[in-house]
């Protein structure tokens, strides 16, 4: 989550050719379905924010649901192919996602995407725009989202063009060493780590931020119980193949380990 503004443009594949993969499991899986949340601001055409839903095999206790969020910065469009993949490849193993109900936000700055922008057309960074009140429409979707759904944790997708590797932000001790540090440990066999001691003027360690930017994506404050958050940055300097398989391992691992978790502190 770089502060200075993009010069670059970054475009990713169109928004249907960047869905497609999903769209053709849709049929075929009865875990994923998908759901269109359409926006509209009075002066321009409608928009929608894609979004998927994939309810995994029963884990034998209540379901633990997850909201995935990617492409809020529309130039970090790794996140975006990522979270795609990562949902084909549950569609493939379900048992992947055993317990867990997930929706998946594969693009939640449309029109940055379009534009290849950080910021929504409107020149807004909208990672910084929420809880505030913001009178942006995908911000207000999503809070809508975020209120209705309740999610039990919250995993967004970022790059970062001043690092020159994976890190990552969780606030919680036992998700910052239980749940993030494995999952960077496992994507680290693919892009290197950002061992800095200070990452985007956050104190750091072994890649590991431990606090949060005002406004960021996340649960509506005060909700309790606290959801856990965990956010992973990849290198986006790094090839973008190597971004998307960092990030999809990194995704199975806190899957993982959250489940892990759960079931230790349901045996305590
Ligand atoms: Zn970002």
């Amino acid at each position: 989550m770089p502060l200075a503004p993009h010069s670059s443009l970054v475009h990713g594949p169109g928004l249907e050719a960047l869905l497609a993969p999903l769209e053709s499991l849709l049929g075929a899986s009865r875990h994923l379905s998908a759901h269109k949340l359409v926006y509209r601001n009075p002066l321009t055409e409608p928009h929608f924010l894609p979004r998927f839903r994939f309810l995994g095999p029963e884990g034998g206790d209540a379901y633990h649901r997850l909201g995935i969020f990617a492409g809020i910065h529309g130039d970090e469009v790794a996140g975006s192919l990522a979270a795609v993949r990562f949902l084909a490849e549950l569609a493939a193993q379900p048992t992947l996602a055993r317990g867990y109900e997930i929706f998946l936000y594969p693009v939640c700055n449309p029109t940055g995407y379009a534009d290849g922008t950080r910021h929504n057309r409107a020149g807004l960074d909208l990672n910084r725009e929420f809880w505030r009140p913001s009178a942006q429409l995908e911000v207000k979707v999503m809070e809508n989202e975020i209120r209705q759904l309740q999610f039990d944790g919250f995993l967004s997708l970022h790059a970062d063009d001043t690092s020159d590797g994976l890190y990552g932000f969780a606030l919680g001790t036992t998700h910052a060493v239980n749940v993030l540090a494995p999952a960077l440990r496992a994507a680290s066999r693919i892009l290197p780590r950002n061992h800095r001691r200070r990452i985007d003027n956050f104190p750091a360690r072994n890649g590991i931020v431990r606090q949060r930017y005002f406004g960021m994506l996340g649960p509506a404050p005060g909700t309790r119980p606290k959801p856990f958050e965990v956010v992973l940055e990849t290198p986006a300097l790094a090839p973008i193949p190597a971004q998307v398989d960092a990030s999809v391992v990194a995704l199975h691992t806190i899957l993982e380990q959250h489940r892990a978790l759960l079931s230790f502190s349901q045996n305590l």
